[in-house]
């Protein structure tokens, strides 16, 4: 897919791999400008010198203090802001509601939803600069169903919809659109370890759950990270110019998460 974004000033948080990886590399090889932060500072190298004009920060966004300083390096990087990409999310544990680990959901609520509001109010201001722009909130498909051993997660992803769609209305009359992209489950290494711990969880092989996966789906299918990226794309274009408030489904149509 090519879309005209020549100059487009773009900040994508966990953007040294998977998804926000492809949107990094997808945005940068038709001309934005893209800065990203992540947790690891030898996946963000990485990322850099394979892709030159990449700006980098390190930074968990679940930490609001960390969050500032990644707003003060893209900004001195790209000097304005045109588009927000909160892509940053954790799986978070796998298990029935009353055996979870207190601070494992702690740690998956600030990571999927607390690091979008840190992002957001910091993003805000410099769209409103910029006399518009575009906030894209990674939810999942996860967020439009109930999802079984998978309660934080669930809850985080739901709490995105909700929160896209009301900035999406507080938003409007800056120009600034705000939507949700809700991946089914892209092929990965990250969903290789949520298949894995739910085969365990199930007491049953890997390759049959994985099998139970595909099946959730209309179209029996995983998802690819590019598919995301164009998506991006998509709403960075002419033709995604009215569309705002919106949970965008990149699944193959899933029919039901009880694997
Ligand atoms: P991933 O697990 O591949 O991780 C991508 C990057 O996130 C890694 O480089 C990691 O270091 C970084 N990261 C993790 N915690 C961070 C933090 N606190 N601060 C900064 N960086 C951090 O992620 P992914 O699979 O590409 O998923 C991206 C987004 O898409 C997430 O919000 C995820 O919930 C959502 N999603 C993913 C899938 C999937 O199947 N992969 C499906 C639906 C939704």
């Amino acid at each position: 897919m090519s879309v005209n974004v020549t100059g487009l000033r773009v900040l994508v948080t966990a953007g040294a791999s998977g998804i926000g990886r492809a949107i990094a590399t997808t945005f940068l090889k038709q001309g934005a400008r893209v800065h990203i932060c992540d947790l690891s500072t030898e996946t963000l190298a990485a990322a850099a010198s394979e892709l030159p004009g990449l700006g980098t920060s390190v930074t968990d966004v679940a930490d609001p203090v960390q969050v500032d300083r990644l707003f003060d390096e893209a900004n001195a990087h790209l000097g304005g802001l045109d588009v927000l990409v909160n892509n940053a999310g954790i799986a978070g544990p796998t298990g029935p509601v009353e055996t979870l680990d207190i601070a494992a959901w702690d740690r998956t609520m600030a990571v999927n939803i607390n690091s979008q509001f840190y992002c957001a109010r910091r993003a805000v201001p410099l769209l409103k600069a910029a006399g518009g722009g575009l906030i894209v909130n990674l939810s999942s498909v996860a967020g439009l169903f109930g999802y079984p051993l998978r309660a934080p997660y669930a809850a985080s992803k739901w709490a995105v919809i909700g929160f896209t769609k009301t900035l999406a209305m507080e938003l409007g009359d800056f120009g600034i659109r705000v939507n949700a992209i809700c991946p089914g489950p892209v092929e990965g290494p990250r969903i290789d370890g949520v298949i894995r711990a739910r085969a365990e969880a199930q007491g049953e092989a890997f390759a049959v759950t994985r099998e139970r996966y595909l099946r959730q789906n209309s179209l029996h299918t995983f998802i690819q990270a590019q598919d995301i990226a164009d998506q991006m794309l998509y709403l960075c274009s002419p033709a995604g110019r009215k569309v705002s408030g919106q949970a965008l489904a990149v699944d193959g149509n899933t029919e039901s998460l009880r694997v």
